[in-house]
């Protein structure tokens, strides 16, 4: 199906099925033009997609791991053949750069991989407990499940749940960022295409109204979710008082603490592609620079670099005229706090896209731990410096934010390194990375604020949250006594 210009569809059994809800219109944030739209789904099709996946569970659950499996190997490849259609749907919809798309394609591939090599982790358990008495735990899967996804990474935050959820035998529903349609499309078809059964994999597009309706639904299982805290709040609260499981991954503030030691280049190139890659839109992205002591040849480095850094060629669009607006906003205000802009990147635009969404990198020093810009998630390429004379007030930087997705040291010691990785208080630590995201089969997933409900997304921590212990208790051979335990 073409992509450009589309009446977006929901995907339930297997086919694509025009909703008639309201509709929201999709930009292109790279120039502000109308690409299609999205309907905003209701209750009626949400029922019809729980009902195909509930429908389709007794099947598809009932094969054995290694049968599924198969699925996703020819998936994987077929993402591998279309590599270049689905990273230029990710720069259409998302703005990204081609190359940052492309980078989320791998990361894809990346995750198919470790779904396909479940059946060499995921071993029952057994042991003889008592002479002719064994016990056994199987993983089942629970149902039909739901994954709300954020518009940031459209291909790839849908492959943290899409193949581990569905090889270990759940079915889904998909309901993913109005502002990203597209992407999920053609996974449905590829999925398809590569022999999943209607009713395991389903979309239903929409909004807040779709999210709450999800999180009610008591045929849903488990809920995932990925987004911004204030509703990754909402979303966790919601759907456990629903009594279902639920892991809800939420925003973010991560802390690059740099010590003078660091090595001065490699340091100022990865602050920099961790602040401004993905054009700051990334949960992992360095947003606060807690610079130790005398780190002024490291800026001074990091100016420069930024600089490089051109809207519209190696540096993508924001997602919205109102991203676009906060972020400018966040900025000002700093600057009105007394906070020094080393690099600005407001008012930033692209000859002959105009009516795109685009904000330079920012590089804003002298920044107070107390201001908006210290503390809260800006999601734009911009990086504050707050200035420190040591380690422990480095810490207590750090240690005082809300979230704790990441955080990362730059430093050649090896001891002072470990110090900052025991004492940090995030989920994902780095040395000398400035986006430490953990490859599989590692997990992916925050502490504090950033992260509600117990286990990881991704890796193994995925096959604890979907799927569910069945414990066995077997005796065959007759005894002529019973004991305890008959
Ligand atoms: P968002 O929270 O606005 O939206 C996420 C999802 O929730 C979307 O599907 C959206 O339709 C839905 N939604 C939005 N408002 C809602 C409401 N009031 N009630 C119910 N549902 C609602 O997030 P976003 O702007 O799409 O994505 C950016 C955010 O996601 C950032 O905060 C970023 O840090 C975070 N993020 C976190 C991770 C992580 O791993 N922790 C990964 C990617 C993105």
């Amino acid at each position: 199906m073409s992509l450009e210009h589309t009446k977006v569809e929901n995907f339930i059994d297997g086919q694509f099925t025009r909703s008639e809800a309201d509709v929201l219109r999709l930009i292109n944030p790279r120039d502000g033009t109308v690409i299609g739209s999205v309907p905003l789904s209701g209750n009626e099709e949400l029922q019809a997609a729980v009902l195909s996946a509930k429908k389709a569970f007794p099947e598809w659950s009932s094969k054995t791991l290694k049968e599924r499996v198969q699925i996703f190997f020819r998936y994987r490849t077929l993402l591998e053949q279309h590599v270049e259609e689905l990273t230029n749907l990710v720069v259409l919809e998302n703005g990204k750069t081609y190359d940052e798309a492309k980078a989320e394609l791998l990361k894809s591939m990346e995750l198919c991989e470790f779904a396909v090599s479940l059946p060499q982790i995921v071993h029952h358990e057994i042991q003889e407990v008592s002479r002719g008495v064994e016990c056994r735990m199987e993983r089942k899967p629970l149902g039909g499940v739901a994954c709300i996804t954020p518009f940031n990474f459209p291909n790839m935050v849908p492959h943290w749940t899409i193949p581990n959820a569905l090889v270990l035998g759940n079915t889904m529903i998909l309901k993913p960022s109005e502002f990203v349609p597209l992407s999920t499309l053609r996974i449905a078809e590829l999925l398809k295409e590569a022999g999943l059964p209607d009713g395991v994999f389903n979309i239903v597009h929409g909004g807040k109204k779709l999210v709450e309706a999800i999180c009610d639904h008591p045929d849903i299982e488990a809920v995932s979710f990925v987004g911004s805290t204030k509703v990754a709040k909402i979303v966790y609260a919601r759907a456990t008082s629903q009594l279902k499981r639920c892991l809800a991954l939420g925003g973010a503030k991560n802390h690059l603490i740099v010590l003078p030691d660091a090595h001065a280049q490699m340091t100022a190139d990865n602050v920099v592609a961790s602040m401004a890659g993905c054009a700051g839109q990334r949960c992992m992205a360095a947003s606060v620079m807690v610079g130790v002591a005398d780190v002024q040849h490291i800026i001074d480095r990091m100016v420069i670099e930024a600089k490089k850094l051109v809207p519209g060629q190696n540096l993508g669009s924001v997602i919205s005229a109102a991203a676009k607006k906060r972020i400018e906003g966040y900025i000002t205000q700093a600057e009105n706090e007394g906070a020094k802009i080393l690099v600005d990147g407001r008012n930033a635009t692209v000859p002959d896209k105009e009516g795109g969404y685009y904000v330079g990198p920012t590089i804003i020093d002298e920044v107070r731990p107390d201001m908006a810009v210290a503390r809260e998630e800006i999601f734009g390429p911009v990086i504050s410096i707050i200035r420190v004379r040591d380690i422990d007030e480095a810490i207590a930087v750090e240690n005082a934010s809300n979230y704790g997705n990441a955080a990362a040291v730059f430093t050649q010691s090896g001891g002072l390194a470990k110090e900052i990785i025991q004492r940090a208080s995030a989920g994902m630590i780095g040395v000398n990375i400035g986006v430490p995201v953990p490859r599989e089969p590692f997990p992916f997933g925050g502490w504090n604020d950033s992260k509600f409900g117990v286990g990881d997304i991704t890796g193994r921590s995925s096959i604890e949250f979907w799927t569910q212990n069945k414990k066995t208790t077997i005796k065959w051979n007759p005894e002529d006594k019973t004991n305890w335990m008959s």
